[in-house]
């Protein structure tokens, strides 16, 4: 039997803010194709793993790879530096991030906000960048809203073009940080779709979420995080059906 090498790798993650030890070591692995959720209560580190996952910030110790290779920083003849910011640019392209507020440009239609990583991190030409953009938004269902304005596009509609800007850049992994907390109702489930179709295709995901049918359903893991740490970790029907960890009942009788 082969092991399958993780496709993204967090070693012993610490992170801390002013006073507050927010992440005090965090160990997962994300293998190719799995969905990994992450569910756990407001303050306790969920969105902060991710934007150092994203390379948005650093760690203060630990690492993450992916596919083997060490993020953020660069070892060569035994020293280690911190990526400048061109490199960490370019890194950041590799992994895709959608945030719960969708953080699209006002001032720019669906397929503009879409083409900018193109044009702009990769130097895509624009009609070819366009080309790829529009794709990317048929793919998340909007090929009719191409031309529109956010200030014209639903909450699911704006978050499923932030899901095709994310996605054209041809990310390894995906990152979902509360997609659907800030939509309405009536709005979750589209943007739930996408992200399940996403997953049918392969696409490697880890995704913050309170939407516990989603995880149940489609999740391959799902992880309990509480006060800057993992504290269980499992396969969806032993997660929900046969929680172990005290912390993990409390929060299930919270959220069912
Ligand atoms: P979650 O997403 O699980 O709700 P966060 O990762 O957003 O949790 O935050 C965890 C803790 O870190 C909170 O106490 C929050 O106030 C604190 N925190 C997050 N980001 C910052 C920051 N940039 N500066 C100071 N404190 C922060
Ligand atoms: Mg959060």
């Amino acid at each position: 039997m082969t092991e399958e090498l993780p496709l993204l790798r967090v070693l012993d993650l610490h992170k801390t803010y002013g006073r507050t030890e927010v992440l005090k070591g965090v160990d997962f692995d994300v293998k190719a194709g799995e969905v990994k959720a992450l569910l756990g209560p407001s303050g306790s580190g969920k969105s902060t793993i991710l934007r150092l996952m994203a390379l948005l910030e650093r760690p203060d110790a630990g690492e993450i790879l992916l596919e083997g290779k060490r993020m953020g920083i660069s070892a060569s003849a035994g020293k280690v530096r911190h990526l400048k910011e061109r490199e960490l640019a370019r890194q950041r392209t590799e992994i895709g991030m959608v945030f719960q507020k969708f953080n699209l440009f006002a001032h720019l239609d669906a397929v503009h906000n879409v083409m900018l990583g193109l044009t702009q991190a990769r130097r895509v030409h624009k009609a070819e960048a366009r080309e790829q953009a529009i794709e990317m938004l048929a793919r998340v269902g909007l090929s009719d809203r191409t031309g529109h304005y956010p200030s014209e596009l639903s909450g699911g509609q704006q978050q499923r073009v932030a899901i095709a800007r994310a996605l054209v850049m041809n990310p390894k992994v995906m990152l979902f940080d509360e997609p659907t907390s800030a939509l309405d109702p009536e709005l979750v489930g589209e943007v739930l779709a996408v992200m399940e179709q996403l997953a049918a295709e392969g696409m490697t995901m880890v995704v913050v979420t309170h939407e516990v049918r989603f995880a149940r359903r489609v999740a391959t893991e799902v992880a309990m995080f509480d006060q800057g740490q993992i504290v269980e970790q499992a396969a969806p029907e032993d997660f929900f059906d046969r929680p172990a960890h005290e912390r993990t009942i409390k929060f299930l009788e919270h959220v069912h």
